[in-house]
């Protein structure tokens, strides 16, 4: 049996996830723009979804896009503002944790005669506000920042951010990939202006996201065609992929505070057992500043590929999944940890359906292969 800690790459869909998807695959198969009894059915379908993202992140329906995932979110985003420029230039800050579906985006606003700073991180791996404020100049459109940061787990000042592009009239992009589903977002009330989310990192299904947009602003469509979401993201929608993704953001949503609990419980559980096994091992990141269910740990006397190649029935990762080859990670070069310190690194992450036992399992199959 696989012991399954790379929730940060993906988790496993929820069972009443897929139940609900079912029949969208079978006998609600009418595509939402047509106008006849199929199509009105499914219409409605995708509504109550967009209804339950919004009920969640303290919006309204209209403010919400879906998306084929987060990767396309973060780009309608940002090249969405960008591109509604015209011929004036503009300056964006991202922050150097970005995952590389908005850093990849730095070149492609340069390219367009943008302007863009990345942000640097503390050694805690929290984005340095200081020299976010440093970096602000007067045509400053747009600051996007991680909300959790999918290598550490460590959280960012999304609050503290908000204001200042408040203060300072800029537009605010937050990829809240890994929070959404798991943490307590309202948009409002923090003053996001624009939210990147991913169906399948919080038990929802692959190739669905979305993205929250104020009411009040405007983005250039980044795939043209039908028209469909608004005119903000043509092509047919992914009908089964929407109901699944709105009913993991409803059970999500009336289970957030259990589920935190739940994780808090893992995370102390984690380091006690880690702790009593006399395993060598520094956490990257402070322990204060990240949420429970990612762990970045470099394991003092092994590597992270010598212990991914041996143990075979533990799923973990070395860093993000979604960065190809074996490259040192650079969300830890940035928090100036040390290469050899990087190649001992591993990511181990928690869903709500990891056990302790699978927990037991694990520091006793890393203490063997560490300590024998
Ligand atoms: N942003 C973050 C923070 C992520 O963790 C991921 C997925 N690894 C993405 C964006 C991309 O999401 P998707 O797989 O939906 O394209």
């Amino acid at each position: 049996m696989i012991n399954y800690f790379d929730n940060a790459a993906t988790t496993k869909p929820d069972p009443e996830v897929v139940k609900a998807m079912m029949p969208y695959f079978t006998k609600l198969y009418g595509n939402p723009s047509s106008n006849n009894p199929c199509g009105v059915k499914i219409r409605q379908a995708v509504e109550e979804a967009r209804c339950l993202v919004s009920e969640y992140l303290g919006c309204v329906p209209p403010e919400i896009i879906f998306t084929s995932g987060a990767t396309e979110a973060n780009n309608l985003a940002i090249k969405g503002c960008a591109d509604l420029c015209g011929n004036e230039k503009f300056h964006f800050i991202l922050s150097c944790i970005e995952h590389k579906s908005v850093l990849s985006l730095k070149e492609c606003l340069e390219c367009a005669g943008h302007e863009v700073d990345l942000v640097n991180c503390n050694p805690n791996g929290v984005i340095d506000l200081e020299d976010l404020e440093n970096l602000i100049q007067e045509n400053t459109l747009l600051i996007s920042c991680i909300y959790v940061n999918n290598e550490t787990g460590i959280i960012q000042p999304i609050s503290k951010i908000a204001k200042i592009c408040r203060d300072n009239d800029i537009l605010f992009h937050v990829d809240a990939t890994q929070a959404f589903g798991k943490l307590k977002i309202k948009v409002r009330e923090i003053g996001i202006d624009l939210l990147s989310f991913s169906g399948h990192k919080f038990h929802g299904p692959k190739g669905v996201g979305g993205l929250y947009k104020a009411h009040d602003l405007d983005l250039k469509c980044q795939i043209l065609g039908g028209s469909q979401e608004s005119s903000y993201r043509s092509g047919t929608e992914n009908v089964p992929g929407i109901i699944g993704l709105g009913k993991a953001i409803e059970i999500a949503n009336e289970n957030l505070g259990k589920n935190y609990i739940y994780l808090e419980e893992l995370s102390e559980y984690f380091l006690d057992k880690l702790n009593k096994s006399k395993i060598e091992y520094i956490l990257n990141g402070d322990l204060c500043c990240k949420v429970p269910w990612i762990f970045n740990i470099a394991l003092l006397n092994s590597t992270a590929s010598h212990l991914i190649s041996n143990m075979k029935n533990f799923c973990f990762s070395r860093s993000s999944a979604c960065s190809k080859g074996n490259k040192p990670s650079y969300v830890l070069k940035e928090m100036c940890i040390d290469d050899d310190l990087i190649k001992k690194s591993i990511r181990v992450s928690f869903s709500k359906f990891t056990t302790k036992e699978q927990i037991n399992k694990f520091v006793e199959s890393l203490k063997k292969l560490i300590n024998d």
